[in-house]
């Protein structure tokens, strides 16, 4: 795209805001350039995410989850968020958007400042007990995977990073899973698996953003999941103009709806977006 493209766009999604406060929908294009490889991607080889019947019936599985969560975490220590996060934290601020919905669950929305921030896949920081609904951060519970299986950690540092952070951990026999401590139960990330439903209450919250909103801004998703098509489509049940920053094709490509389809990265476009805003 030239410069004069991109401005042209910029100028055409300035005006999806003449008409009040925007709702954002961002998925795993908004935090590739932090760092954190997208599933979907163009150039990405495609990856079976873990499903949440995996996790529950094979031993083996979790081993591998916790082993790839703490090798995850030391490689994805230094992640922030990026300019795309930034400028929608400043839109908000600002006044011009009514919230984030977002299909990450790498919390980068809220670490960049923005307020009201709608998970529709959960807090991947958060880990939760499936028996008695305890909550403990990642953090925490990684220290009882250390207690649990001294050196691990070291001696595993350099395993490849999957999309969702964690690292891919080849060898896992005996690697010791943290449990409960307050029930024994067995521990999850507080996260939407593939295979699962976006909680009813979550889902409301995204779509009263979208109903009290004048537009919808699609930032960083192909559309490629089924909740946020859901969402688009209550949009255009209301008649509101959607606007679409996206690397690739994406599943609303061509629907009326769509006032401004621009092709390419959040960061610079959000950003462009914010100052001509301000
Ligand atoms: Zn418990």
């Amino acid at each position: 795209m030239t410069i004069e493209d991109r401005t042209r766009g910029v100028d055409a999604l300035a005006e999806l805001f003449a008409a009040g406060p925007v709702a954002v929908l961002t998925g795993a294009g908004i935090s590739t350039d932090s760092g954190i490889p997208d599933y979907r991607g163009a150039g990405t080889p495609p990856r079976t995410p873990m499903s949440i019947s995996q996790f529950s019936e094979d031993p083996a599985y979790r081993q591998r989850f916790w082993a790839g969560a703490r090798i995850g975490a030391i490689r994805t220590a230094g992640i922030e968020p990026n300019a795309g996060h930034r400028a929608l934290a400043r839109l908000e601020a600002a006044g011009a958007i009514d919230g984030v919905i977002t299909q990450n669950v790498d919390g980068l929305h809220a670490r960049a400042g923005s307020r009201t921030v709608v998970p529709l896949h959960g807090d991947g920081g958060v880990i939760r007990c499936t028996a008695c609904a305890s909550r403990f951060s990642r953090g925490e519970v990684l220290g009882w995977f250390d207690l649990g299986n001294p050196g691990f950690a070291e001696t595993h540092r350099d395993a490849e990073i999957a999309p969702d952070g964690d690292a891919v951990v080849r060898d896992v026999a005996g690697v010791r899973v943290p449990q409960c401590p307050v029930c024994g139960g067995v521990l999850r990330p507080d996260v939407v698996y593939f295979g699962e439903t976006v909680p009813p209450e979550v889902f409301a919250r995204a779509a009263a953003l979208v109903s009290a909103a004048s537009a919808v801004l699609l930032a960083g998703t192909s559309l490629a999941v089924n909740t946020g098509l859901r969402l688009v489509h209550r949009a255009e049940r209301r008649g509101l103009p959607l606007g679409v920053v996206n690397r690739g094709p994406t599943a609303v490509d061509g629907r009326p709806a769509v006032r401004v389809r621009i092709e390419g990265g959040t960061s610079e476009t959000l950003t462009a977006l914010a100052e001509r805003l301000r």
